[in-house]
């Protein structure tokens, strides 16, 4: 008999089936034990009465034992009816049972939502943790959301498109991971802080409407809900102006939550839009670049989506004393061109305005992009003001400058944070929440136990010596 599962049970009643999964709950009453077994798609009520030839084996029956059954789909007694269950209705008085696996006691239970659970013994433990319904919930509705973007997009004639994850640095602002190379021993790959130049490029192949589920990877000191690794909706485009990709993002997200989240009531402005401020207009209103714009922003269920836009193009790195792109240098200022762009610079360049836009929900940026410089004098001297000097910028951004050699279209993207929307979406307060396995704030997997040492013979391989650990985690030095 083929194995079918749970929800599918539901007009079998007076029918044989054949079950699989784990078991969810133990009852006995008198002679007769009830299992709660659990699938990926429900929970059914098994019933054993001595009559059944396993019965002796269902006394035995454990917590989270993998379990296979044979049985008729049966209703229940009037009494028994459970109406806060899709299968409160029916039973399975089993005939078979066959113990698949046995479990040891779990670390923790799984019949409540789990926040009363310190959360690096979930970690440790995470496949354990997200047999939690509560934490399937959130992988299962992250996927609908994904597949809600990718078909969106696809339907509009968007290509998605994988970028490498061995690749160059790219300026994000942050740190890169660094991968050694073995065969080219000495030099380095980076994992990427995003698609960035790669997704540029494919506007200069010509593909015009590109997006990717993207994964991008960070080294960032340890700071609020942050990962070193993340998700994000990558998206660029040709021949398009700021408000086409701000349209076409607006657009999406309300389709989405519509869809996928009725229940959840959308703030727009008088003209049922998302509304769009500038950067000036928010600090000054607001004094934050992300604010929560919410009547009552203690309404899980109210989603005030904002977009704040001409951003400042640079912003005064006190660290490292120098200016820096407040966004990315591909980002485009709004100047004439270079000689324009380098006058105003040198009277000052907190002036200077750029083509850039952040998307906020409920107080959360939870994207960002800009309009890209394709004229090439001018994004040399971008990256000039930017400390580069010009060996510099030939070593690390020559592979652009020649390619806009060759009829680069006008093009600009944005990229939406995958883990927060899907975070604020389902209620969670960390991003954590949403993601099948991540890292402790301080970046280490509980669960794998990494990062780790690696054998002395791999590291031989790749012409590295660990000369002495240092302690490398200083909340201070961002
Ligand atoms: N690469 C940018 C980021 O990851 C997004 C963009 O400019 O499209 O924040």
């Amino acid at each position: 008999m083929m194995r079918i599962l749970i929800k599918n049970i539901l007009n079998k009643t007076g029918e044989e089936v054949s079950l699989k999964g784990w078991v969810n709950g133990r009852r006995d009453h008198g002679k007769i034990i009830f299992i709660d077994l659990r699938d990926l798609s429900g929970v059914i009520q098994l019933v054993f009465t001595p009559a059944c030839k396993d019965y002796s084996l269902a006394e035995k029956l454990r917590l989270e034992w993998v379990i296979g059954v044979k049985g008729k789909v049966i209703l229940r007694p009037q009494s028994m009816i459970n109406e806060n269950i899709d299968t409160g209705k029916i039973e399975v008085s089993v005939e078979e049972l066959e113990v698949i696996t046995e479990a040891q006691t779990l670390p923790f239970v799984l019949d409540t939502d789990g926040r009363e659970i310190g959360e690096d013994l979930r970690l440790k433990y995470r496949y354990l943790d997200l047999r939690r319904k509560r934490m399937s919930d959130n992988l299962r509705n992250r996927c609908q959301i994904i597949k809600y973007m990718r078909d969106f997009l696809t339907e509009r004639g968007f290509t998605e498109i994988e970028t490498p994850m061995l690749t160059k640095s790219t300026p994000e602002g942050a740190r890169d991971y660094l991968v050694p190379s073995r065969i080219h021993c000495g030099k380095f790959y980076s994992l990427p802080q995003s698609p960035q130049q790669y997704k540029q490029l494919l506007m200069v192949a010509g593909l015009e409407r590109y997006f990717q589920i993207a994964r991008c990877l960070r080294d960032e000191d340890p700071r609020g809900d942050r990962q070193p690794e993340f998700t994000q909706l990558d998206i660029e485009m040709s021949f398009v102006e700021e408000n086409d990709i701000l349209d076409l993002v607006e657009e999406l997200h309300i389709a989405l939550v519509k869809k996928l989240y009725p229940g959840k009531e959308i703030k727009l402005d008088e003209n049922n839009r998302i509304p769009r401020m500038s950067y000036q207009e928010v600090m000054k209103k607001y004094n934050t670049d992300k604010p929560d714009i919410r009547k009552n922003k203690n309404n899980s269920d109210e989603l005030a989506f904002l977009y704040v836009v001409d951003f400042p193009m640079f912003e005064w790195k006190e660290g490292d004393k120098r200016w820096g792109a407040n966004h990315h240098p591909f980002t485009q200022p709004k100047v004439k061109d270079e000689h324009d762009f380098k006058r105003l610079f040198e009277e000052n360049p907190s002036q200077i305005l750029a083509k850039q836009y952040d998307f906020v929900l409920n107080g959360y940026e939870i994207g960002g992009g800009s309009i890209r410089t394709h004229n090439p004098y001018l994004l040399k001297s971008i990256f000039e003001v930017l400390g580069n000097n010009p060996a510099d910028i030939e070593s690390k951004f020559g592979h652009m400058f020649e390619a806009f050699k060759y009829g680069v279209p006008p093009h600009g993207g944005i990229a939406c944070g995958i883990d927060r929307i899907a975070m604020i979406l389902q209620n969670e307060p960390s991003i954590r929440e949403v993601i099948a396995f991540p890292k402790t704030g301080d970046g280490r997997d509980l669960m794998m136990d990494s990062p780790s040492d690696v054998d002395e013979k791999q590291l031989k391989e790749l012409g590295i010596s660990i000369v002495k650990k240092i302690k490398t985690i200083n909340k201070n030095n961002k």
